[in-house]
């Protein structure tokens, strides 16, 4: 996918609106749209890269600064007991090709996971 076509692009660069939960410089949060629990952040850089890993090999801080924003939301709002996930490759579940870790929290999750 081109960076132009990827909406996670377009919502950073303000094209489609979505307000920022949090933000630093690196990345923003935001709500997930399709939300799977009560509480269903989405953690995305401002860096294009397809996956977690593809934006570690890129810059390492970028990851940092991902988990300063869960630190941040789930400090703000009392959340202790949540989920971080990225899910990478369509078979893993991975439908926006933009890195984006998901803070799910607010009910209970199970194990393994579906
Ligand atoms: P994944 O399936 O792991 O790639 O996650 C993509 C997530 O992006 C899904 O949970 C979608 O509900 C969410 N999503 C898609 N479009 C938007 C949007 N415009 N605003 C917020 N979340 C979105
Ligand atoms: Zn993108």
């Amino acid at each position: 996918m081109s960076e132009e076509a990827c909406i996670f692009c377009k919502i950073i660069a303000g094209v489609i609106p979505a307000p920022h939960l949090a933000t630093n410089d690196e990345a923003i949060a935001i709500a997930d749209i399709s939300p799977v629990a009560p509480t269903h952040y989405l953690i995305v850089p401002r860096r294009h890269e397809e996956n977690a890993v593809a934006l570690h090999r890129g810059n390492p801080a970028e990851l940092g600064a991902l988990f300063a924003l869960v630190d941040e939301l789930t400090s703000r709002e009392g959340i202790a007991d949540y989920r971080l996930v990225f899910n990478t490759g369509a078979g893993a579940g991975q439908s926006v090709f933009h890195a984006h870790l998901h803070l799910i929290a607010g009910r209970a999750f199970s194990w393994p996971p579906g």
